[in-house]
């Protein structure tokens, strides 16, 4: 396999793993063939590269920054000649670990951001990888437009790494995850060549280079496409593996790349499409004091067309309880969930109609119903949601929030089940934690609270990992919805998916990257690869 290949380099230069050893420090690189930008080798260079918003760390032996998409070429070319690995390097907010890592991080930011081009007659806009999510919608909104998948990290994010993560946000219950509003992207591929992929290529791929690449990968998967199909999990978001089901249905090869986190190519810029940024907006709370109904309700709901059904839980109710500020909506004791469902429209009173439309439907479902029309009452009622992460901080204590199982995705239908299954596996390892999420796409972020002073705590999260991952394959899910597999859950992968679909997904990798340089051992694993292994605590 070529994941088993790339890290020929000595195991200390490699520096996988990292935990307990100090840096190895930097070997010569020898010179890299037509590259004009800077090779960054000094520690102080290489560190903030070495570290990303999860709980994942590891120091890159070089850091390059290149200067345009030729000297990313030249920097393929030069990787897979020397089998050096690359680590695809966005704004580092993402959070398993696919942006850091032991190879040579290349900087897809400093000279990758220029000013996205928007058409507004076409709602679409041109963008660098570096650009962030609020740069592209500050550019869009002089013309009405947006990028409607908003990630709350969009401050930062960039387009590049969105893109290799198919991230999502509250709003893709209604608009989809990012797939779906990328239009084509330039990449380069692993041996340098620079190609373009677009949605409605199909099997006519615009670069000879691509079609060779999907010879192999339509061969494994014409004798496995049923039972591929047949045991894809039925969630209505997933960033876990490639996207060979979008790629059955469209043979596009884009469905490929996007989503996979930096392993197939690096993208050097794209053509997005935009949306009308909606006019008005009504927020309904719904309260419940019984997990299953609340589970029920969102399949409701999801019938009404919400822009929005997000949700915290008892453990994050009882948070904000506790942490005796006013949340600004008032909180009753008993309650196992709040869904938050936004409704949109183009007047008030289509909206004020929308949200009347979801109170009826919850008659005798839902222990409460509150409703906000404007936006002050809005931001108070969002406040609730919002309040958590700075109270997560301050009530943690001794212990650290650390997000190990922070993307899970289920069926709708099985999300009271899911939400029962993590309360059962931290209580059971005597883990406080904090669960929310995208209650519409059945996808929970979980913040457990781990006491890293007691012995053993690495062995327990990590058995907590597995026990998870185990469930929610059970369940039908996959263990990320919106974050993408990293490094973290590669090794979960075969427990996850069949065994047709993971040959599958190696077959993807193969084709397109023989070398196994492109950011080795994410969403596959290295041989014996564990989820912690760079854990940085
Ligand atoms: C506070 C917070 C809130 C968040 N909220 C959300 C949310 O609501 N929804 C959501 O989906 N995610 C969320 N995230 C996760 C994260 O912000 C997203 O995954 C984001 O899209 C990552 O973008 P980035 O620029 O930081 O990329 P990085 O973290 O730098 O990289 C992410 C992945 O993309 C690859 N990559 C980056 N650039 C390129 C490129 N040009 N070519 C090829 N590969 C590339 C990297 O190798 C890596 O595998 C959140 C994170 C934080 C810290």
């Amino acid at each position: 396999m070529p994941q088993d290949r790339a890290p020929e380099l000595p195991a200390d230069a490699a520096g996988w793993p990292i935990r307990g050893r100090p840096a190895p420090p930097p070997p010569s690189l020898g010179p890299i063939d037509g590259f004009r930008g800077e090779l960054v080798v000094d520690e102080a260079g290489r560190r903030p590269f070495g570290e990303a918003s999860g709980i994942l760390s590891l120091l890159p032996r070089a850091v390059a920054v290149p200067r345009d998409a030729a000297d990313v070429a030249a920097l393929l070319r030069w990787a897979t000649a020397e089998r050096i690995p690359l680590v695809p390097r966005g704004a580092g907010t993402g959070m398993p670990g696919g942006n850091v890592g032991s190879g040579v991080s290349v900087d897809l930011v400093t000279h990758f951001r220029a000013p996205p081009v928007v058409d507004p007659e076409r709602r679409a806009a041109r963008v660098e990888p570096g650009i962030t999510l609020a740069g592209l919608n500050a550019a869009a909104a002089p013309h009405g437009l947006h990028f409607p998948v908003d990630p709350s990290s969009g401050e930062v994010c960039t387009l590049g790494g969105m893109i290799a993560n198919d991230s999502g946000g509250a709003h893709t219950v209604r608009f989809g995850s990012t797939r779906a509003w990328v239009e084509s992207i330039d990449c380069v591929l692993a041996d340098g060549t620079a190609v373009t992929a677009a949605a409605g290529d199909g099997a006519h791929a615009r670069h000879p280079r691509l079609a060779e690449i999907r010879a192999p990968v339509d061969a494994a998967l014409a004798a496995v496409r049923d039972p591929v199909l047949a045991a894809w999990p039925r969630v209505r978001k997933n960033s876990s593996g490639y996207a060979l089901r979008d790629y059955l249905r469209t043979a596009d090869a884009i469905d490929l790349l996007v989503g996979s986190e930096g392993t197939l190519a690096l993208t050097t810029s794209a053509t997005v499409r935009l949306a009308p940024i909606p006019a008005r907006r009504g927020l309904a709370l719904l309260e419940f004091t019984d997990l299953a109904a609340a589970g029920a309700a969102v399949e409701r709901i999801l019938a009404l067309r919400p822009s929005t059904c997000e949700m915290i839980d008892r453990t994050f109710i009882d948070l904000v309880r506790s942490g005796g500020e006013d949340p600004g909506y008032p909180l009753r004791e008993g309650l196992e969930a709040i869904l938050f469902v936004e409704m949109e429209g183009d007047s008030d009173d289509e909206v004020a109609a929308r949200l009347a439309e979801v109170e009826r439907e919850m008659g005798g479902v839902a222990d409460r119903v509150s409703l906000a029309l404007d936006s002050d009452q809005q931001e108070r009622f969002w406040h609730v949601r919002h309040a958590a992460s700075p109270l997560i901080a301050k009530l943690a204590g001794g212990r650290v929030s650390m997000q190990f199982i922070e993307d899970g995705v289920v069926p709708v239908a099985r999300l009271a089940d899911y939400i029962r299954l993590l309360r059962r596996v931290l209580a059971a390892h005597g883990l406080p934690a904090v669960i929310f999420g995208h209650a519409g796409g059945a996808n929970l972020h979980v913040n457990p609270l781990v006491d890293v002073a007691k012995p053993g705590w690495r062995a327990e999260v990590e058995a907590i990992v597995y026990e998870v991952a185990e469930g929610v394959a059970a369940l039908g899910g996959t263990m990320a919805g919106e974050h993408g597999d990293g490094r973290l859950r590669a090794p979960l992968i075969d427990i996850i998916w069949s065994p047709e679909t993971v040959a599958c997904f190696r077959a993807v990798k193969e084709a397109f990257d023989p070398a196994g340089i492109l950011n080795p051992g994410v969403i596959l694993p290295l041989p014996g690869q564990r989820p912690l292994d760079a854990i940085r605590y």
